[in-house]
Parts: structure tokens; C-alpha cells; sequence
């Protein structure tokens, strides 16, 4: 059941393990990475009350590493300057050297963060990812892109630097909230959308069986988005090309997750599932792709419990398209000017465009508010 995938990066080139039960063999996986038997592990107080760090701590232990842990506060806000600057102070207080490797247990915004400090602090150190969410898993903890947030918008601040390894260990879902893993799938179906519609098709016949528990399917769809995500990373390291099309669904929804205060109203992935039918539906407007395609996402969307239309997005009578647009007038996706936009030309066949005028966007965006009114 195991699967390996080799992100190949030349001399920082870097495998993620994904199963069951690897946490418990952490120590055997990370020791041969290690200058010296000592490392430090960051996660945040919601992981740290689960059984997953202690088994970490066990597992190094076993191997006669030696290890720190610092815990941090849960949530997007420690991507800020001030937790930023917390971190890095914990840990160099914690007299950590530049061979020394950081440990990152959790989600998205732990990775994220270790991951930059880990890019800047005494000038580079090395740091490996032990993912605790879904979207972690097939997303965030692969692929080396770290980032702080800005009062200017998300992820603006921010260093590629690629982990050493990648230990995407499954069972660690068991206690994610039921809504984070729904987010973090969001993410899994933008795989298939943007690049595997035979993928697409098998998410739509066993993603129920996936999110209910089914270890099996779980490991073959983290290790599946890890290989497209791995391809893609090595082909356009610094996102200069393909790479991009990882955003599919990101324009809207950094947009909506501006609008609603990076709040628990609306979490990242939940963002994306809204903005990926909302890509679909633009490329039809634009006569891309065929219009029964947004439908049958949005069906799959909800099925799985995620909001799939703008209107189900708590609120979102309030907004108007001039201020979504306006959000995404500063998102990093802007390029001489223009509103880049991942659209589609089928399910599997996603796109760049950075021709989509301003316009198009407020009239899809004017279209969608309205259907709250009927
Ligand atoms: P998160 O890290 O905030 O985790 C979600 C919540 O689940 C938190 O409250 C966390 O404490 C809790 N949690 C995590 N693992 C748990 C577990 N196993 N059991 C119980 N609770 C657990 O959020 P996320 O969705 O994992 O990540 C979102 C972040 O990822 C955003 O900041 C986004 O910008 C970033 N991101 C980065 C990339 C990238 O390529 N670097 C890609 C996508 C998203």
C-alpha cells in the first residue's frame, strides 16, 4: 500500500512517503537526513493535543535523536510578521544551528511558516514536512513554496525552499475536524481538474468511501496528487510556466477569503472548491469549455459537503463583484498589469489566460450573486 514519489529537484531532490503507520517509523526515515542526532519539531496547540506528536517525539527517541518541540497558537494568524518573529526567537533561543533540521507537524500554516523561517534563519537551515491535513498532504508541504502573510493580501512575503522529506502519513486524519478534511479535498479535486480527468472521474466514484475513512483510497489519492504535484514542481520550479496551474480555483478564492477576513467563515480549501466551479463557469462564459461542466463540479462539490456556488459562501449577500474583483487586483496572480486566470478547456485540460478582461469577471460575478435572490 505504501508509495514513494521523488520530487526530482537534482541535488535537492527529496521523496514524500505516503501511508499508514509512518509516524511510528519517523526516527528510521528522518536519522539518515540528520548532521547531528537533534532536531526541533513546530506544531501548533491543536496538533500537540493530539496523540501524533508524542508518537514523533517516541520515534526519534527510538533512533537516540534528541528533540525541542515549540507550539504555537492554532490558525492563519500565526502567518504573520508577529508570529514570524515569535518563531524564530523560540528557536534560536533554543540555540539551533544552520545544520540543524525543523520539523514541521501540522497543517498548511505550519508548513508554510517553518518552512520560511527555516529559508531565513542563520541564512537557510534544512526542514522536513510531517503534514496533519489533507490539504497539507497533497498540496502545501510539497513543493517548497513558504510564505507569511501581508496586510496587503496572503502569502506575500515569502521564499521557495524545498524540504528535505515529505512524511505524508495518512492515519495522522483520524482526528482533523470533518470540515478541515472536507477543505483540505478541495484541494484533491483540483488535481483532477486541472489535470487528470480519469482522476476526476474516480474522485466522483470513491471520494464518499475517501472522506468517510477508507485508508486505502486516502493513500492513493495523497500519492497521486503528490506525483502530479511532484511533475509539475520539477518542470517549473519557480513558477515561471505550468506551475501556475496549480492556482486553479485561487484567483476567486483568494478574493473570497479576503472579503470574508481569512475567517472561519470560509476556510482555504472551501475558498478554492467555490473558485474552481467559478473557473469552470468563466471558461464557458468565455466558449472554452462546455457549459455542462460547471454544473456537474458544483454537483460533486457539494456532494462531498464542500460549497461549490458564490451564494453559498456565508454572507455573501454582501458582496459586490467591484470589490471581489478589486481583491484580486492584488493577488500574486497579477502579471504587467493583468489578471492572470487559470480557466479550462475540459475537466483535465486547465489553462493560463491573462487576456480575461476585467469586465467578463463582473458580469460572472453579477450572475452568481443573483442566483442568492432566487
Ligand atoms: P491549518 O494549518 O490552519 O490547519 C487547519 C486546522 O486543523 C488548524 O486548526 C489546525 O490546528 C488543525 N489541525 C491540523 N492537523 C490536525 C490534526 N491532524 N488533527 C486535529 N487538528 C488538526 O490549515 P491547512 O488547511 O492545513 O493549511 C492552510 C494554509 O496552507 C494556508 O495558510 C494556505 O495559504 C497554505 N497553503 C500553502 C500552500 C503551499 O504551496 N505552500 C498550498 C496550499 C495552501
Amino acid at each position: 500500500m505504501s508509495r514513494k514519489v521523488r520530487v526530482a529537484l537534482g541535488d535537492r531532490a527529496y521523496d514524500i512517503l505516503v501511508d499508514t503507520g509512518l509516524i511510528q517509523k519517523a526516527g528510521e526515515h528522518i536519522a539518515p537526513l540528520l548532521r547531528r542526532p537533534f532536531a526541533v519539531i513546530v506544531t501548533d496547540e491543536n496538533v500537540a493535543a493530539t496523540p501524533h506528536l508524542q508518537a514523533l517525539r517516541r520515534a526519534l527517541a527510538q533512533k537516540n535523536i534528541g528533540c525541542e518541540t515549540v507550539i504555537l497558537p492554532p490558525g492563519e494568524s500565526q502567518k504573520s510578521y508577529a508570529g514570524f518573529e515569535r518563531l524564530c526567537e523560540a528557536l534560536l533561543a533554543l540555540k539551533v544551528e544552520r545544520r540543524d533540521h525543523l520539523i514541521a507537524l501540522g497543517g498548511g500554516v505550519i508548513g508554510d511558516l517553518v518552512g520560511f523561517a527555516a529559508a531565513v534563519l542563520r541564512r537557510g537551515m534544512d526542514f522536513i514536512q510531517v503534514p496533519t491535513t489533507l490539504l497539507a498532504q497533497v498540496d502545501s508541504s510539497v513543493g517548497g513554496k513558504t510564505a507569511i502573510n501581508s496586510r496587503q493580501g496572503k502569502n506575500l512575503i515569502g521564499a521557495f525552499h524545498q524540504p528535505r522529506l515529505v512524511l505524508a502519513d495518512v492515519d495522522l486524519l483520524a482526528t482533523l475536524p470533518a470540515r478541515e478534511l472536507r477543505a483540505g479535498y478541495a484541494e484533491v479535486v483540483k488535481y483532477g481538474l486541472l489535470g487528470d480527468a480519469d482522476f476526476y472521474a474516480w474522485l466522483e466514484r470513491n471520494g464518499a468511501a475517501l472522506l468517510a475513512g477508507d485508508a486505502a483510497l486516502r493513500i492513493e489519492a495523497v500519492a497521486r496528487c503528490c506525483m502530479h504535484k511532484a511533475r509539475i514542481v520539477a518542470a517549473d520550479e519557480r513558477e515561471e510556466g505550468e506551475r501556475a496551474l496549480l492556482n486553479l480555483g485561487h484567483t476567486f478564492g483568494h478574493a473570497l477569503e479576503a472579503e470574508t477576513g481569512y475567517s472561519q467563515r470560509l476556510l482555504h480549501g472551501e475558498g478554492v472548491a467555490v473558485g474552481m466551479a467559478l473557473a469552470f463557469r468563466l471558461s464557458a462564459r468565455l466558449g472554452l469549455c462546455d457549459a455542462a461542466l460547471a454544473p456537474r463540479i458544483e454537483r460533486h462539490l457539494s456532494a462531498s459537503g464542500l460549497p461549490a456556488r458564490l451564494t453559498d459562501v456565508e454572507g455573501a449577500r454582501s458582496f459586490t463583484p467591484a470589490v471581489l474583483l478589486e481583491h484580486m487586483k492584488q493577488d500574486k496572480k497579477v502579471r504587467d498589469g493583468h489578471l492572470v486566470f487559470i480557466l479550462a478547456e475540459a475537466i483535465g485540460q486547465a489553462i493560463q489566460r491573462n487576456d480575461v478582461t476585467p469586465a467578463a469577471v463582473e458580469a460572472l460575478l453579477a450572475e452568481q450573486l443573483a442566483r442568492s435572490a432566487t
